[in-house]
């Protein structure tokens, strides 16, 4: 994040202190709970909330329960939500938290006990105006739910927005399940149009069969492309002639939620998916999968970042200059964010959209926001990632400039 962020930063001349303030959080808050397990004994959690910044709204993020969840991790995850609110014009500042833990290890009961303790330890600091969560790597629905109605017996009113990705019946928004797929996809169809290329039987390799992987690969395969490639975490499936999607999406809800073991296709190793000659790889797994290490090996003409920095900054050079088009993270999963903003317009509004609406609106915001990384693109003559950055970094700094001019005139009348 801050390798790209310094990029950004050099070539908009951003003044130092401003450059500081915003390379590091707003806040940092570090939670320790612990909750009775079923088998009766006590076990002890760490959490993390770090808001980033708050300078174009009330600060908006995930969390995630991982085992692998780090306080370093959190911050850039952070800030990685404060530059894609900005990169889209919503009105969000960046957040994220996170809970060491492993969630499939946990019974929906200890779950539901972790997400309440961990909403109690930060009641003070949620809140529609404050900071708005919403489900990560681990998380979904239930914990949303969990958390809004923690939240709202503790502030003795019920409080929807403060919290999305919640159940439909619970305040949650039509569309918010399958929102970051399908940004994915139209960002993807999108770069496709870029390179002239013909979205019927061009071919795409997914990394990752959660939440982002399932429905960008379901959304392009209705598209017309070919899937050749698919992985989770216990197999990478191939086949030439396409994946059928949908019949994988039923093998794998009937199979404890893996790919493992479905017949229509060849297993490959995982490393090899991310090194397939198609024209677009998603990876929508987890980070640093690209690295200086296999990019040069990357045969896919286009990226599309579906998980959250799956490209490390020591790869960008290399795939730049063998012409990848990578189609950055803050950009290309920015759908999820999105109808998030309009599950909590929603709630605000008291109103219900319906899925129309909130599929035209994410077309809507995420192709503009698309042109103008790309003018940006021509405008400084740097990678869509740097763009995006470029676009961000201007309107953060901006407001918070004009934020800290308006405090320091206003101590000086006072004084
Ligand atoms: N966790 C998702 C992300 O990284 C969604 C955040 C949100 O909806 O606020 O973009």
């Amino acid at each position: 994040m801050i390798d790209r962020f310094n990029i950004a930063a050099d070539i908009l001349k951003l003044d130092e202190s401003i450059r500081q303030r915003l390379q590091r959080p707003e806040k940092q808050i570090v939670v320790n709970f612990s909750i009775v397990l079923d088998n009766g004994k006590e076990q002890n959690f760490e959490g993390y909330r770090i808001i980033h910044n708050t300078a174009l709204g009330p600060s908006k993020g995930g969390i995630r329960y991982d085992t692998a969840v780090n306080l370093e991790e959190v911050k850039a995850l952070a800030a990685w939500m404060t530059w894609k609110s900005a990169v889209t014009g919503i009105p969000f500042g960046g957040a994220k938290g996170g809970i060491i833990c492993d969630p499939s290890t946990h019974s929906k009961r200890e779950l539901e006990k972790i997400t309440r303790a961990y909403t109690k330890s930060l009641s003070d600091i949620f809140g529609p105006q404050k900071d708005v969560p919403a489900p990560d790597m681990g998380t979904g629905p239930d914990e949303m739910g969990w958390l809004m109605d923690e939240f709202s017996q503790l502030h003795g009113r019920i409080v929807h927005g403060v919290v999305t990705g919640k159940h439909l019946h619970a305040g949650g928004s039509l569309g918010r399940v399958e929102a970051t797929g399908k940004g994915v996809s139209i960002i993807t169809l999108l770069a496709l149009e870029k390179l002239k290329l013909r979205p019927a039987g061009s071919t795409v390799a997914v990394q990752g069969f959660g939440n982002v992987g399932i429905h960008s690969a379901l959304f392009l395969y209705e598209k017309g492309l070919k899937v050749l490639a698919v992985s989770d975490v216990s197999e990478a499936l191939y086949n030439p002639d396409g994946i059928n999607i949908p019949e994988l999406i039923l093998y794998y809800n009937l199979n404890n939620k893996s790919i493992k073991g479905y017949p229509n296709s060849v297993t490959i190793k995982h490393e090899e998916l991310l090194l397939l000659e198609v024209d677009v790889l998603i990876p929508a797994a987890k980070e640093d999968v690209i690295t200086r290490q296999n990019a040069h090996e990357v045969k896919a003409k286009i990226i599309v970042e579906g998980a959250n920095g799956p490209v490390s900054s020591d790869a960008d050079a290399i795939l730049e200059a063998n012409n990848v088009l990578v189609i950055p993270d803050i950009l290309a999963n920015a759908g999820g964010v999105t109808v998030s903003y309009f599950e909590w317009l929603q709630n605000t509004l008291v109103e219900k959209w319906g899925v129309n609406q909130v599929n035209r609106q994410l077309e809507n915001i995420l192709e503009k926001s698309f042109e103008t990384v790309f003018r940006t693109v021509k405008k400084y003559n740097v990678s869509p990632r740097i763009a995006s950055y470029i676009l961000a970094l201007q309107k953060v700094a901006e407001t918070q400039s004009v934020k800290e001019v308006a405090l320091t005139a206003e101590n000086y009348k006072q004084n």
